[in-house]
């Protein structure tokens, strides 16, 4: 089965300029903005501006300069956010895809948490 994209997603609608969003990083093929509802003093959403449902098919279907901008774009906002292992105290990445996941935005995104300790979760 193929992903299925829908184009009226809110992630969507921030990338096309429709919504505003708290921007604290946008590189050629990534924006990074604060999520609207922070569950931790640093909470950003990383997000590719391609057109990706999830990491599953971003990673699939992604070239490799997307890929890798993504990847290091999430490590400059750790940096950037005061959380990167080399001066911060730690950061929980999280990507939540489809309904087992209970994905709430259908755009790829993944969550950086960090500023305070996050607990013990997995599931
Ligand atoms: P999910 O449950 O899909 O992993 O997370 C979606 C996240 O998007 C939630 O943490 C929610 O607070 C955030 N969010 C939803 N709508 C908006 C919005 O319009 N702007 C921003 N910045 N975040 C949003």
């Amino acid at each position: 089965m193929a992903y299925a994209y829908d184009d009226q997603n809110i992630f969507a609608k921030i990338l096309r300029g429709e919504i505003p969003n708290d921007t604290v990083l946008e590189t050629e093929h990534t924006l990074a903005f604060r999520d609207i509802q922070p569950q931790a003093p640093v909470h950003v959403l990383v997000i590719p501006k391609g057109s990706y449902v999830s990491y599953d098919h971003f990673a699939s279907h992604a070239s490799d300069d997307e890929i890798v901008d993504y990847n290091r774009a999430i490590a400059q906002v750790c940096a950037q956010e005061g959380v990167a292992l080399d001066a911060g105290e730690g950061f929980r990445m999280i990507s939540n895809a489809g309904a087992n996941g209970v994905q709430e935005v259908p755009h790829l995104h993944v969550h950086v948490l960090g500023g305070r300790p996050l607990g013990r979760m997995l599931a």
